[in-house]
C-alpha cells in the first residue's frame, strides 16, 4: 500500500474533520467527506478547566482506586469534533520545547478539572524507540511523568533486559496525557482530543519503531478493536512508521506467564529496528 502526502497530513490531524480510518475511507475529495453523525458532548466544551479542580482546590486527591485497566478498554475512534481542525493544525506545528506547556494548558477534555499534573511524555527525544501506553494513574498524575508507579517499573525493568533505559534511545508517550478518574479507560471524546498530542510526537520523533502496549494504544493507533492476541507478532505501521503491539505492563503484573510473550514482541521490534538500519524496510504487514 502507497502511502500518500494526504494521507500523512491526516495523521498529523491536518484535516477538517477527525474521522475512523477503519475501514480505509479513500474520498476523492477529503473535503467532501460526509460526516455521519457529530456528536456534541459536553467533554469537550471550551473552556472546561476555567473552575480549578477539586484536587487543586483542596490540595486532597480523590479516592484512587487500584489498578483496573484491562485489555479489553473500548476506545472507540468514531467520534468527530467540527472545531478539532485550527486545535490540531496548532498541535501539529508545535515543537518539544512548546510541547509540554501546551498540554499543559489544554483543556479540551474533562480530565483538566480531576488532573493534578499533565503527563505529556518523556525521555529520549532523539530516541528510536517509542512506547506508547494508555493513560497516566495515579503516581503519574502525582510526578506529570509517565509509567513511574508499579507497571513503570515492570516496563523499566523490561527496558533494562533489552539494554535500553527510559532516557536513552527511548521515549515513553500516553494516548491520554491526563489521568481519568479511577484509573478508567479512556472515553472515545478524551482519546480523540488528545490525538494531536500524540501524532505530533510521533511526527516530531520520528521514531524506527513504535511499541503500543496494550488495547488501547493499539486501538487508538491502527483503529481497530482487535484483541491484542491477533495484533501481536507482526510489524504494523502508524503513519509509516513501523509499529508493533504486545501487552500493557499492568496486564502482566496481573499476568505474568505472558511476560515470555511481551520479551518475544520485543525482540521483533529489534530486529526490527536492525533491519531499518540495513536499509531492509523491516516486513511492515499492514499499513494503519
Ligand atoms: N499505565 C499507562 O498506560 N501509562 C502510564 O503512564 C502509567 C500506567
Amino acid at each position: 500500500m502507497t502511502i500518500t502526502r494526504a494521507d500523512i497530513l491526516a495523521e498529523l490531524g491536518l484535516t477538517p474533520q477527525w474521522v475512523r480510518r477503519v475501514p480505509p475511507i479513500a474520498p476523492a475529495n477529503p473535503a467532501r467527506v460526509v460526516v455521519p453523525s457529530i456528536t456534541v458532548d459536553p467533554m469537550v466544551a471550551p473552556a472546561m478547566c476555567s473552575e480549578p479542580s477539586a484536587a487543586a482546590a483542596t490540595g486532597v486527591e480523590p479516592a484512587i482506586a487500584p489498578a483496573t485497566r484491562t485489555e479489553t478498554a473500548p476506545v472507540s475512534l468514531q467520534r468527530v469534533d467540527v472545531d478539532a481542525a485550527p486545535r490540531a493544525a496548532r498541535i501539529a506545528a508545535l515543537t518539544w520545547t512548546d510541547f509540554a506547556a501546551d498540554v499543559d494548558a489544554c483543556n479540551a477534555c474533562g480530565l483538566c478539572r480531576t488532573r493534578r499534573r499533565s503527563v505529556p511524555g518523556a525521555g529520549d527525544t532523539s530516541a528510536e524507540w517509542m512506547f506508547v501506553g494508555e493513560a497516566p494513574g495515579a503516581e503519574e498524575d502525582a510526578r506529570g511523568e509517565p509509567f513511574v508507579g508499579q507497571a513503570g517499573r515492570l516496563l523499566d525493568n523490561m527496558l533494562g533486559a533489552m539494554g535500553m533505559a527510559r532516557d536513552r534511545n527511548v521515549y515513553i508517550a500516553n494516548v491520554l496525557k491526563c489521568r481519568p478518574p479511577d484509573n478508567r479507560p479512556p472515553a472515545a471524546s478524551e482519546a480523540a482530543a488528545c490525538r494531536p498530542y500524540l501524532a505530533r510526537q510521533i511526527a516530531l520523533l520520528r521514531p524506527k519503531i513504535i511499541v503500543a502496549l496494550g488495547k488501547s494504544a493499539a486501538a487508538l493507533l491502527l483503529g481497530t478493536d482487535a484483541t491484542i492476541g491477533s495484533l501481536r507478532g507482526r510489524v504494523h505501521a502508524y503513519g509509516g512508521f513501523p509499529l508493533i503491539v504486545t501487552y500493557h505492563p499492568a496486564y502482566l503484573l496481573r499476568t505474568p506467564t505472558d511476560k515470555a510473550k511481551v520479551w518475544e514482541d520485543l525482540l521483533l521490534a529489534r530486529r526490527t529496528v536492525n533491519a531499518a538500519a540495513d536499509g531492509d524496510p523491516g516486513g511492515v504487514q499492514s499499513v494503519a
